[in-house]
């Protein structure tokens, strides 16, 4: 076992007018990515200071503005065909996949060589712990489907990731339950690091990052979660977002290899923590991304895997996450500790 789990500790002090100008020593604890390396910080006493930030769900406004989309919107069944863009026929002579209540179709703003939408079903809002297990698992299985399809006549657009932004805080400009799908011939950049690091790991431990990873964590018992048919889900030892938990598909390292246990495993595991999210943390905005390793290739040091987070809860006042620290720094902070996050999540599993 060669994973490492580094932290370390400083503190910070205060004269605090909340408590007669006492001194208030806060300690902040620094881990470190055990595969990137990339650092993060927490600060479990900002925890009652958060509770300032991260404003209640505003479900009125929700309400409202769910009501006011729905008019109109495209990603609705009687619109979708009349107002949605289509591929060209090189990469699907169709226009557009469907899978049941399930769509694929070019997003109208192209980031990526393809930059495509999938729209998940047929309602145009549901609460987080209104998703069904059924309705991700024909919708993943749409994607991986679109994947496979281009990827078969663009053999070069071999990186593949979908994910989801769910509410504006989280980066979603429409409402309707959506994942943007990417397709690219370079990897994006944090795959990139994340293959290239599993990649030394293996080469100087002789063993699966991935593998390790979860064996690990399962040894510890500190972060690990449990098991959704294949996937294996922990919370993040050292988070790229908030309230983060990390899924591994072990022993896949892309889309095409995925089967039917992975795909279900990818759907329950997503559909308990968004009920977590919701019912727990009174949480309302996600975002969640599956990676994969180059696409038709065997990749023995990278696994795929999926991060998800939460966002700011969805109000008229809320305040965004990504501060100064975050953006300029690429520092961020978190309140809640993993090994709190999982305990409570493991009442869902
Ligand atoms: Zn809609």
């Amino acid at each position: 076992m060669a994973i490492e789990f580094k932290k370390l500790e400083y503190d910070s002090s205060i004269f605090n007018p909340m408590q007669g100008f006492e001194e208030e020593r806060q300690t902040i604890e620094v881990r470190f990515d055990p595969l990137t390396g990339v650092r993060r910080l927490f600060n479990v006493d900002l925890a009652e200071k958060a509770k300032h930030v991260n404003q209640p769900t505003d479900e009125n406004l929700i309400k409202m503005i769910a009501e006011k989309t729905r008019e109109g919107c495209f990603f609705c069944p009687e619109n979708i065909e009349k107002g949605t863009p289509k591929f060209p026929p090189d990469i699907l002579p169709e226009g557009r996949l469907r899978k049941g209540d399930s769509w694929i179709f070019p997003n109208l703003f192209q980031i990526y060589e393809i930059s495509a939408v999938g729209v998940i079903g047929k309602d145009h809002f549901l609460k987080l712990d209104q998703f069904s297990v059924e309705m991700f698992i024909n919708f993943y299985s749409m994607i991986i489907d679109f994947c496979r399809t281009v990827h078969s006549r663009k053999p070069e657009l071999k990186y593949a990731a979908f994910g989801m932004n769910y509410l504006p805080p989280a980066g979603s400009s429409v409402l309707h339950p959506h994942n943007p799908v990417f397709m690219t011939r370079n990897p994006f950049p944090y795959l990139d690091s994340m293959m290239k690091e599993s990649q030394n790991y293996l080469n100087k431990n002789s063993i699966n990052f991935w593998q390790d990873l979860i064996d690990t964590e399962k040894e510890l018992g500190e972060r690990y979660v449990g098991r959704t048919k294949s996937v294996e889900w922990m919370a993040s030892f050292s988070p790229i977002s908030g309230n983060e938990f990390t899924g591994v598909i072990p022993g896949k390292s892309n889309f095409l290899e995925f089967d039917k246990s992975d795909i279900e495993g990818i759907a329950q595991g997503v559909t308990k923590i968004l009920s977590f999210y919701k019912n727990d943390l009174q949480k309302n905005s996600f975002n969640y991304v599956v990676y994969s390793g180059p696409l038709g290739e065997k990749n023995n040091s990278f696994w795929s895997n999926i991060r998800i987070t939460t966002r700011p809860n969805f109000s008229d006042n809320y305040v965004n996450d990504i501060p100064l620290a975050t953006l300029y720094f690429m520092d961020n902070f978190f309140d809640k500790m993993p090994e709190y996050l999982a305990d409570r999540l493991k009442e869902y599993f």
